[in-house]
């Protein structure tokens, strides 16, 4: 695995194979590594393009200050990981490197309720920022396929809009969500949990399984509602609980065709996010 920092020698370094026919598969990561991260790995090097992997905790997306501070960085575990899931290409750029100062990458786009329910209620400016980054960083490593998981199905849908917004050739590949045994999703956030939370936290997929089961077609907000009150009384602090649109993200009504359950709580001081399929 050959690891860049700067984005010139990663540009030359994947022109060269570009120009040798190959196609490149991008999985962007801000580290601490697991299992769900190299599943994208894994499923781009499955498709048979060449797998670039990017390490950077983006800054611009952590409306808390203290949240940045306490992200998790752990390269030297990182690196074997990525060696051992096959990943061909390491970008692990400095802030200066990937925001050079005098430049301007914001993005200017409108996602309508994408980025205002759910997540952009609690996380005001979150996915301005991950938008941001997430362009930026295609726009370095222009890949054919972008990899990102279902887990963060929000980021996703607002990514898939960036991409249509942009009218973007690049193929985005959304990875099923990667579990621990009992359940609870893969987050790098999971090694803050206290003992008492770690056990308490797949309390979460139980509730969105439960959810599963209790939503009829047309129940959406009392099935929302209660999934609320199962994990407060779990001893977690459920910020929502909503059944929506796969697509629009807006609440389930009947005539829906794909819902997904989502959720957000916080275990202790760590806040985790998740999300099923329902029907
Ligand atoms: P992050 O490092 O948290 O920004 O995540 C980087 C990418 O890995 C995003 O596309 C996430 O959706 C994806 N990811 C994170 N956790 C999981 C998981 N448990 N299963 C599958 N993909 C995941």
């Amino acid at each position: 695995m050959l690891i860049f920092q700067k984005v010139a020698d990663l540009q030359r370094w994947l022109n060269s194979r570009r120009e040798a026919g190959e196609r490149v598969g991008f999985a962007p990561t801000m580290g601490a590594l697991h299992q769900g991260h190299l599943d994208l790995i894994r499923l781009s090097k499955n498709d048979g393009t060449l797998s670039v992997a990017s390490i950077f905790v983006n800054p611009t997306q952590f409306n808390d200050p203290k949240d940045l501070e306490k992200y998790p960085r752990m390269p030297e575990k990182d690196i074997p990981l990525l060696i051992s899931a096959g990943c061909d290409v390491l970008f692990m750029p400095t802030v200066e490197d990937v925001y050079p100062p005098g430049e301007e990458f914001t993005v200017k786009l409108d996602f309508g309720q994408l980025d205002e329910v759910m997540e952009g209620v609690f996380r005001p400016g979150h996915f301005l920022g991950m938008a941001t980054v997430v362009n930026r960083l295609l726009n370095i490593v222009q890949p054919q396929r972008l990899y990102m998981g279902q887990k963060d199905y929000q980021q996703l849908s607002i990514v898939r809009d960036m991409l249509r917004q942009l009218g973007s050739p690049v193929e985005l590949v959304m990875v099923p969500t990667r579990r621990e045994s009992d359940g609870l999703a893969m987050s790098s956030r999971n090694m803050r949990l206290t003992p008492d939370m770690r056990a308490t936290a797949p309390v979460i997929y139980q509730t969105l399984q439960w959810a599963n089961k209790a939503y009829n077609g047309s129940n959406a907000a009392t099935v929302g509602a209660e999934a609320m009150q199962k994990l407060a009384a779990a001893g977690l602090k459920p910020e929502y609980f909503d059944l929506v649109d796969g697509i629009t993200l807006l609440p389930a009504t009947p005539q829906t065709n794909m819902v997904v359950a989502c959720v957000a709580a916080w275990a202790g001081d760590v806040r985790l996010i998740d999300n099923i399929v329902v029907g």
